[in-house]
């Protein structure tokens, strides 16, 4: 059987739609995420991925040095010839970034708290179903972040060795914004996961824009709603302040939703990306 974009776009829409984990269990039972995911493919042998390591660091690893390693973990004979990075975006559900905008202009509301939480844990488990769906038809698959051994964040310059944002980019779903974030068809407010598979899929990677920003339409709606300025033209996005503010709302979302978790993304609602890329690039 062929493994085609139809494929992953159904099998993890079915699992939104109906694993109990994409459920808001501590607010009301609403989905996280909507079940309208974007899929998005490109070789593991992209040259991107060496562009990478040049842009973001030596430490950056690529799919041939990370599928290797798990290769090498698990006895499997080593085979790179063929692999593709597999890329996703889960939009996050409507009632949620409107609830983010109107609930406070420095806290995260409920709902927000609550995805990153559970919504994260549920990516987990998506990578996960797709990488058992996948041995099922005899394909290896792996998927970077989750192998512990591996998996390293360095927060002195806040970046890890493995990004779902820029394997979205390089399979050609969209493009950084002034924020950090990652803009694309289904909004900046979404999680995005990636995953290594021993399967030559189709690449995207002639979608992937030539500027790496550009779908930001340099608005600036961001830069107002983010309650530390963390944001400007200038600088672009201060990851140290933003971090600092982001971490500093843990003892807030204990005491007034109960689950140990950080939060903010008001630089997500309630600007032009929010649901897609800009109006006005599209025009
Ligand atoms: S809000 Fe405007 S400036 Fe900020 S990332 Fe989105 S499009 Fe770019
Ligand atoms: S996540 Fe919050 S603190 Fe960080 S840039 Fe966005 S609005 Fe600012």
């Amino acid at each position: 059987m062929d493994i085609t974009k139809e494929w992953f776009i159904e099998k993890i829409n079915n699992f939104l739609e109906n694993d109990e984990i994409n459920r808001m269990k501590m607010v009301d039972g609403s989905l996280i995420f909507d079940p309208d995911v974007i899929v998005g493919f490109v070789s593991g042998n992209d040259p991107i991925f060496s562009d990478y390591k040049k842009i973001i660091g030596e430490f950056y690893l690529t799919p041939k040095e990370a599928y290797s390693w798990y290769c090498k973990k698990n006895g499997i004979p080593i085979s790179t010839e063929d692999i593709s990075v597999v890329a996703y975006i889960l939009p996050i559900a409507l009632n949620t970034k409107k609830e983010n905008f109107e609930y406070s202009k420095d806290k995260p509301s409920e709902r927000w708290a609550n995805t990153r939480l559970f919504g994260e844990k549920a990516n987990v488990n998506i990578q996960r179903h797709l990488i058992d769906e996948l041995k099922k038809l005899g394909i290896n698959a792996m998927a970077p972040i989750q192998e512990k051994l591996l998996f390293k964040i360095n927060r002195k310059i806040w970046a890890s060795n493995w990004s779902h944002r820029h394997c979205c980019f390089a399979a050609g779903l969209g493009s950084f914004g002034l924020s950090d974030g990652f803009i694309n068809s289904r909004g900046k407010a979404m999680r995005c996961g990636s995953l290594i598979v021993d399967y030559d899929l189709p690449s995207d990677s002639t979608k992937r824009p030539l500027d790496p920003y550009e779908y930001c339409s340099n608005c600036g709606d961001c830069i107002d709603r983010c309650p530390v300025n963390a944001i400007s033209f200038e600088n672009r996005h201060d990851k140290n302040l933003c971090s600092k503010h982001v971490m500093g709302t843990v003892p807030y979302i204990k005491e007034n939703y109960g689950i140990n978790i950080y939060g903010c993304g008001l630089c997500q609602v309630g600007v032009a990306c929010e649901n897609g890329i800009p109006e006005k690039l599209l025009e």
